[in-house]
């Protein structure tokens, strides 16, 4: 399998586990799986067990949410082992179907939906107040550069977002421009579902491609292109943010006038890749207690203890391997005890998961899931 002696050890630095078994207590998804993260690290060890450990269904479990490294007292990222083992198998190309897809319409495309790259800006039509969105040319200047996603480009349900954004940086007069067509997959699902060599590729191309513009900083709808951008390219030189943080700033600044109301009861849940990895805490939850009306709850498992929704790591195309009740039906019926109206998020992946959850459970009638860009789109 082209697993050279002691690789696992040095790259992950397994030598430096105690065992103490933390990251598995902390991982939630080890009570609805059979994914023990302390164990694999600890058999990682042995380069004879690793092919083996590769062939464990367990490992497409992990949704990489960060609680394990977040958890781990020497500073390891448990969840890496398990991205390394499934590289073995994507090597290969033995994996799921639907990954495999998700994979070559990532490098035909430049997305994992399968959509033509031609395509990607046709969200940009009928945006109430907008004539056109600006597109910018190469040299061209402008302070935000905005990264829309491939969710948030092709999915029906996640377009919103887009077209609420623009109207946000519009009435806020924010001098921003978007990529176009041109624009690509980040890389980071590339990455959580194996392929390293596919990531490096996005690393690259879009690095050079954002070099094309002369912009102050980049701003993403979701927190797994931040994370990607801001932590795991090598040569990114601009500033990114996530749209939370910069709607908090421009409200701050008075350049946004939240007109209208949502008299309802908001829970927000912290996406992993907002949170838990960049630490983006207080500005969502400011964004919502500036918007008349709203009364903001907070979950019991919030923050750096928020439960994970299982859209991350890859799992958008990969089944469980477990039929246990979902982690975000477990987020959804607590949004329920807690009497909430409406269960806010920040992330595309979220939003998709938390809403299937929520119809699952029977609840449209009494509660909806919102991303914050939605919510702001009805009060501007
Ligand atoms: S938390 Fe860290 S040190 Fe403890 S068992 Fe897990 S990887 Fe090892
Ligand atoms: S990243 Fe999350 S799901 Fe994956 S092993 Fe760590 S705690 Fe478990």
């Amino acid at each position: 399998m082209g697993v050279e002696q002691g690789t696992f050890v040095q790259k992950y630095d397994l030598l430096g586990c105690i065992q103490c078994g933390r990251c598995t207590g902390g991982c939630p998804v080890t009570s609805r799986t059979e994914l023990n993260v302390r164990r694999i690290v600890y058999e990682s060890i042995d380069d004879e067990k690793l092919e083996d450990l590769s062939n464990k269904p367990e490992i497409w479990d992990c949704t990489t949410c960060n609680t394990c490294a977040i958890r781990c007292p020497k500073g390891l990222e448990p969840f890496e082992v398990l991205i390394g083992l499934r590289s073995m198998k994507a090597e290969e190309g033995d994996i799921e179907p639907t990954a495999r897809d998700a994979l070559e319409s990532m490098f035909n495309n430049g997305n994992p939906w399968g959509k033509p790259a031609a395509k990607r800006t046709d969200w940009m039509s009928d945006i109430p107040g907008v004539k056109k969105v600006r597109i910018l040319s190469e040299g061209e200047k402008a302070d935000v550069l905005v990264h829309v996603c491939c969710t948030a480009a092709y999915d029906p349900r996640i377009i919103p977002l887009a077209k609420n954004l623009v109207r946000v940086l519009e009435a806020a007069g924010v001098d921003y421009g978007f990529i176009g067509n041109e624009e690509k997959h980040c890389g980071s699902e590339a990455r959580r579902l194996g392929e390293e060599g596919l990531f490096e590729y996005f690393d690259e191309e879009n690095t050079e491609l954002f070099s094309k513009y002369e912009v102050n900083r980049i701003v993403t709808i979701s927190p797994h292109c931040l994370n990607t951008f801001k932590n795991e390219y090598q040569n990114l030189n601009i500033p990114v943010m996530h749209y939370t943080q910069l709607v908090a700033e421009l409200i701050e600044d008075g350049k946004i006038d939240l007109k209208g109301e949502i008299p309802k009861k908001v829970v927000y849940h912290d996406p992993c890749y907002l949170g838990k990895k960049n630490l983006v805490f207080d500005e969502p939850r400011y964004i919502l207690n500036k918007i008349n009306g709203i009364e903001l709850a907070e979950f019991e498992r919030s923050k750096e203890r928020s439960l994970c929704c299982e859209g991350g790591g890859g799992k958008m195309w990969v089944e469980s391997s477990s039929k246990a009740e979902r982690l975000a039906e477990l987020r959804i019926a607590d949004a329920k005890n807690l009497g909430a109206e409406i269960v806010a998020v920040a992330c595309p992946f979220c939003l998709l998961t938390l809403e299937d959850a929520m119809k699952v459970k029977g609840f449209e009638e009494e509660m909806r899931v919102a991303d914050i860009l939605e919510l702001l789109g009805e009060v501007i």
